[in-house]
């Protein structure tokens, strides 16, 4: 027996559980919102001595849904886009920080791309090219745009944003449109043609910290949706008639005609075992890649690239460096600069980092890349299930998760398993389920 029933349950208070109950809500469902932990899950912002820091995200791209949620939470305002109009990214390479060609002539002229690949590049983008669903992104994109781009730019890019490996992450998985439309026989120029027809992809921050997207959406749920600071433990089909859900937790039982599951993996996993045997080891197998966050001040002086985003790494423990507040000048004080570092990746060994071996690494990058001269550490924070892997075990688990939806018509899967990892992905999704 349930102690109390509620129209929907969503378990899981980050952005996309968040994000569902106030959708939920607009729409007059009695909804319970369970979370162990503070409401927002990943996105995290702390004020330190006068600087920003984003434990989680730091930029979310202008995509529809997201603009549209800031637009009705009345925050649009508080978005900031870059401060300038034309920024960089840099790659490391040879121990230097490389510009990443942005047009002809940089393209022309860059070394991260060896010539033979410059020439078949011209030719390839422009013809249709089969690809198989199974592929890896690495083995897509080698016969795009050739080894020495995806060595010395793709591999560096997404370890920059999943944190894994190229060959690891699954083409199909990870973009689908673009799978969609090379399958169908578009060129790689005729696909990113039509993607752009929307407009360049801009990107922001939100000013004073991207929280206040979560403390929005807390504001726009309160006193509507009961937020139950449980954990929850195992989850079973009610006995009623209507169907419906039990959700056990550490203080009690929970009941719910419709059941929305906003976290992912090896969470999901855990609890989803009386629902589905299949589906709860499938998605015990996804990876993870662990980040450690590092947020360093140093004086506006120091000969930091400007306009530039950051600087992405191809191996190592460091997977790359956002001057944040050269993108985005109120995230520091006055005078000075803020840097946030990301390290780890789906390597154990990375994300075991001890703090001394932490500040070495920061040391090479900053005074043996950058040529910093001084610098303070502003704090480190570690997620150990930071960003699931869009990989082969990925895949099974969507797939059990799919068969089980269409068991269970009330059940949804909305955590970062399903349709991107990013913020605006994550709102997009639930929009597409909930609108
Ligand atoms: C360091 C870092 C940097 C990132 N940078 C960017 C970026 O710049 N731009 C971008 O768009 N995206 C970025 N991402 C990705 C993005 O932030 C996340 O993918 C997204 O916020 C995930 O949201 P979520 O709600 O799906 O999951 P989460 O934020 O992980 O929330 C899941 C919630 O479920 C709760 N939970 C877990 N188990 C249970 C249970 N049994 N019962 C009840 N509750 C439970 C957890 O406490 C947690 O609050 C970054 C992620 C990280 C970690």
């Amino acid at each position: 027996m349930a102690d109390k029933f509620y129209s929907s349950a969503i378990i899981g208070g980050g952005i996309s559980g968040l994000t569902a109950a106030y959708f939920l809500t607009k729409q007059g469902e009695e909804v319970a919102l369970l979370d162990p932990d503070s409401l927002g899950g990943v996105i995290r912002s702390v004020k330190k001595d006068g600087f920003t820091l984003e434990l989680g995200p730091n930029v979310f791209v202008k995509k529809e849904a997201i603009w549209k949620l800031m637009c009705e939470l009345g925050i649009e305002h508080l978005a900031q886009g870059p401060a300038f109009k034309k920024y960089y990214q840099h790659v490391c390479y040879r121990q230097r920080a490389v510009k990443i060609p942005s047009n002809l002539i940089e393209f022309v002229l860059t070394p991260l791309i060896s010539p033979i690949d410059k020439m078949q590049l011209l030719c390839r983008v422009f013809k249709s090219h089969s690809v198989n669903p199974s592929d890896s992104v690495g083995a897509v994109f080698r016969a795009l745009v050739g080894g020495s781009s995806v060595s010395n730019i793709v591999a560096p890019a997404f370890r920059g944003i999943f944190g894994g490996s190229v060959d690891d992450l699954l083409f199909e998985s990870v973009f689908p449109d673009m799978c969609n439309a090379l399958q169908d026989g578009k060129s790689i120029f005729g696909y990113l043609k039509s993607k752009k027809r929307g407009g360049k992809r801009e990107i922001f921050h939100i000013r004073g910290g991207n929280a206040s997207l979560v403390e929005s959406l807390k504001k726009a749920i309160a006193g509507k949706a009961a937020s139950i600071k449980k954990e929850v433990c195992s989850v079973r089909v009610a006995n009623s008639e209507d169907g419906g859900f039990i959700l056990e937790t550490s203080e009690g039982a929970i009941g719910c005609k419709k059941l929305y599951v906003a976290t992912s993996g090896a969470a999901t996993s855990r609890y989803i075992k009386g629902l589905s045997a299949e589906a709860s080891h499938a998605l015990s197998k996804v990876r993870y890649a662990g980040i450690i966050v590092v947020h360093v001040a140093c004086n506006s002086s120091e000969p930091l690239p400007k306009s530039s985003f950051g600087i992405l790494f191809p191996d190592g423990h460091m997977m790359g460096i956002m001057f944040s507040s050269i993108l985005f000048p109120d995230m520091a004080p006055e005078g000075k600069e803020l840097l946030t570092l990301c390290l780890g990746g789906t390597q154990k060994e990375s994300f075991s980092l001890g703090k001394e071996a932490i500040l070495l690494e920061i040391e090479a990058a900053l005074k043996g890349l950058l040529g910093v001269h001084s610098y303070d550490l502003l704090g480190i924070h570690r997620w150990e299930r930071a960003i699931p892997q869009y990989d082969i075990h990925h895949l099974e688990a969507v797939r059990e998760l799919k068969m089980l939806e269409s068991r269970y018509k009330n059940l949804h899967f909305i955590g970062a398993d399903i349709g991107g990892i990013s913020v605006p992905d994550r709102v997009a999704l639930v929009e597409s389920v909930l609108i």
